[in-house]
């Protein structure tokens, strides 16, 4: 397939290795920000093709595993009401929260579906005039454009049965945060490609030059991770840290302009709380003034919430980069794709699945 095929040759892998090995001459730890490219890292084995100076941590680029779970206890009340249609992308059904998850609420009668855009679920609430629909809008710079949209069609076409449970992170903070405590060990960071490509890397500069880190956008073939490595490997040992794209077929400075013009009209920057992280100044959006009668928390008013979290869970830890999931005395025995105790073994994208789905 054009544009796959050609980036996951073994033959061109191998020699972006062996240009690695030449130029590498001492230890680095770099962070993969999107738990898609460590999915991809540890699936085609490049965690263990790399050269033994190189340590990859795993980041925060997961929205299934930063959700808190607060967000997911509100989500779970107000699935559980009878005049709401919950709807949801699929992989939240199985994140849990204080007691339970959103496969529970519906084993137990609750309307929770499955949509694929949120678009559907505006679908869903002209079909429906007499229910609620609620959309959970969780998810990165990725996903925003599209959850932004369902509120303007939902607000052009008069719509009062639909509403968004917003819980939106962006990358940026993130990153600051991470570089910014007393315990980071990372020297590099591997950029997101599709954050990216949504919101170009013009944010990425100050960063980079505050705290003295290259940062390379990066993508998700084995050969695009190499690209992405080794470029920010040539920074480190030159002692440079500027931002570098790796995934120029994709993403550009500037990004998406008017996916960047819709986000800047629904919704505004917030501190938000990050899963096991904690709270992250303006590292999240909510619904902007102009749109908060699509807010199904103030609907529904839901804010009296007291949540609790595995107390072996060390997702927190992982998704800084401090740990690895293996650190985790839970990891493959009380905690399982089965059955799990945190996000990151719950995802698809989550640190923990992957060691364990490849056998780390
Ligand atoms: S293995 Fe399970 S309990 Fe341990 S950090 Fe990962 S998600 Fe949390």
């Amino acid at each position: 397939m054009k544009y796959v095929s050609e980036f996951r040759d073994p033959l061109v892998v191998e020699r972006g290795l062996e240009a690695l090995r030449q130029t590498i001459t001492r230890p680095w730890v770099l962070m993969e920000i999107c738990g898609g490219q460590t999915h991809a890292i540890v699936r085609s084995g490049l965690d263990q093709l790399l050269p033994p100076e190189i340590e990859l941590v795993h980041g925060p680029g997961c929205p299934v595993c930063v959700t808190p779970v607060e967000q997911i206890d509100k989500a779970l009340a107000i699935a559980s009401r009878p005049e709401v249609i919950f709807t949801s992308y699929g992989d939240m059904l199985r994140v849990p929260g204080s007691q339970r998850d959103l496969f529970s609420v519906r084993a137990a009668g609750g309307d929770v579906r499955v949509v694929y855009s949120p678009l559907d679920a505006v679908r869903l609430a002209e079909a429906h005039p007499d229910r609620q629909v609620v959309f959970f809008a969780i998810g990165f710079e990725t996903t925003a454009p599209a959850n932004a949209m369902s509120v303007l069609q939902a607000h052009a076409k008069g719509l009062k049965n639909f509403s968004v449970l917003v819980s939106h992170v962006r990358v940026p903070p993130a990153m600051c945060a991470i570089l910014g405590s007393p315990k980071n060990r990372v020297q590099g960071f591997l950029a997101a490609g599709h954050v990216c490509a949504v919101m170009g890397h013009w944010e990425y500069p100050p960063i980079a030059e505050t705290f003295h880190v290259p940062i390379v956008v990066t993508g998700f073939e084995p050969l695009d991770i190499i690209q992405g490595i080794l470029a920010t490997v040539r920074q480190l040992e030159r002692g440079e840290h500027t931002v570098g794209n790796a995934y120029k077929r994709a993403v550009t400075e500037e990004g998406n302009r008017p996916a960047q013009a819709i986000i800047q009209r629904v919704f505004e920057e917030v501190d938000r709380k990050w899963r096991g992280i904690g709270m992250i100044p303006m590292s999240g959006w909510a619904l902007a003034e102009e749109f908060v009668a699509f807010d199904a928390e103030l609907r529904f008013k839901v804010e009296h919430i007291a949540p609790q979290e595995s107390s072996l869970c060390i997702a927190g830890q992982i998704l800084q980069g401090m740990k690895k999931p293996h650190d985790c005395t839970a990891f493959g025995s009380e905690c399982t794709p089965e059955h799990p105790l945190g996000a990151t073994m719950v995802s698809a994208e989550g640190a923990c699945a992957a060691y364990y789905r490849y056998g780390r």
